[in-house]
């Protein structure tokens, strides 16, 4: 078998001890002479799992006693509904922060939910000198009755985060599915988290929501009952079957984290691996990254080449020397490594010395 980094911006790696746990007990979980997949949710051994799981993301990310953990269906996207639904019933006000293209797909999704809210939005990216830079509006000069305001803290396409609190009048609901568990963060500034599973967590199709208990006070909209937080609060996220293998493989994700030192922990790795990365981008001729300083990602590192033409042969010989899925998004093109919590540091190695022979080493 040949071993890849891979660099792919989702689904993206699991840690491979991990995987090693999931393949070393598929076919015996927990004694039971049947994998996860095959048991109920309602019986013992699985409710022992789940809350295990809930209690090692709690500890891992600090989350207060008055948040909700719920484990639901349907990934980031889900979420962007249901935060709508959820909150925005009797004609409610949202404001959207745009600061790339996730954060326009949530306002997109937002809009096309219900005619009856409305939904403002600010473009908070500025190129200042031939570089993106999120600036921040002052909050305090907006006049606005909004239920929430809703931001992406890690745009995955354009490769931007944003490291700053937003400092606002309003609760703040935050798109972290890409940089949740990447670095610490303060869950008390939020009211409402929430994250797809496949970037920092598992598999795709679970989503994680961390709710501030009094957001579900809100007035909300008729919706689906499994996107609906107050019932699956109320059935401790097992309104129906939930996604199990995916949320014991986030339950092993968790564990693996707190066992080398948890986020804090990950966030010094993390912030070691990027800044070698955007170094060997900055000093190497013939690549380059047009994010602030300020606001480059953690965990999806985008560039491209000074010639353009040449970012086929780059593809197919980075695929050569085993560095896969390298490719940027198509809807912004160049290259996207995405270096998520599992990727290694020796992926990161690997990928600086491609980048400092491909244009010398020419076949
Ligand atoms: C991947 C991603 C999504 C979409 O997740 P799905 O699980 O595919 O719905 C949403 N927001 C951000 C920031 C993402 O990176």
């Amino acid at each position: 078998m040949t071993k890849v980094f891979n660099f792919c911006a989702g689904p993206a790696m699991i840690p491979e001890p991990v995987l090693k746990k999931a393949q070393s007990e598929l076919l015996d979980w927990n004694g039971l002479g049947t994998s996860v997949m095959e048991v109920s949710h309602r019986g013992a051994p699985f409710k022992a799992l789940a809350i295990q799981a809930e209690l090692d993301l709690r500890e891992l990310m600090n989350i207060p006693d008055n948040y909700h953990v719920l484990f639901m269906h349907g990934g980031g996207r889900a979420q962007f509904a249901a935060v709508v639904n959820n909150f925005l019933g009797n004609g409610g006000k949202a404001l959207y922060l745009n600061s790339g293209i996730w954060s326009r797909i949530a306002e997109d999704e937002a809009k096309r939910l219900t005619s009856d809210v409305q939904i403002d939005s600010i473009d908070i990216v500025n190129k200042v000198n031939g570089c993106s830079q999120v600036e921040l509006p002052d909050f305090d000069e907006i006049d606005g009755d909004y239920r929430y305001l809703h931001y992406c803290p890690n745009e995955t396409v354009d490769g931007i985060e944003i490291f700053d609190d937003i400092d606002c009048p309003w609760p703040v609901i935050a798109d972290m599915s890409s940089n949740i568990l990447s670095r610490e963060m303060d869950v008390s500034k939020f009211a409402v988290i929430y994250a797809g599973a496949q970037k920092n967590i598992g598999p795709s199709g679970l989503s994680i929501a961390i709710v501030r208990d009094d957001m579900l006070k809100l007035p909300f909209l008729p919706q689906a009952t499994i996107y609906d937080y107050r019932a699956q609060v109320k059935d401790e996220s097992m309104y129906n079957t939930p996604p199990t293998f995916a949320w014991y493989l986030a339950a092993e994700v968790f564990k693996w984290l707190k066992s080398i030192g948890g986020v804090k922990a990950i966030e010094k790795h993390n912030r070691d691996k990027a800044a070698l990365l955007y170094d060997a981008i900055d000093t190497v001729n013939g690549f380059y990254n047009d994010v602030h300083a300020n606001n480059r990602s953690l965990m999806n590192v985008t560039f491209k080449l000074n010639d353009d033409s040449q970012s086929d042969e780059f593809i197919k010989k980075s695929e050569a020397e085993n560095l896969v899925a390298l490719k940027g998004h198509r809807f912004v093109g160049g290259m996207r490594a995405s270096i998520y919590n599992a990727m290694p540091k020796a992926g990161v190695e690997k990928l600086v010395s491609f980048l400092k022979t491909f244009y010398t080493h020419d076949t």
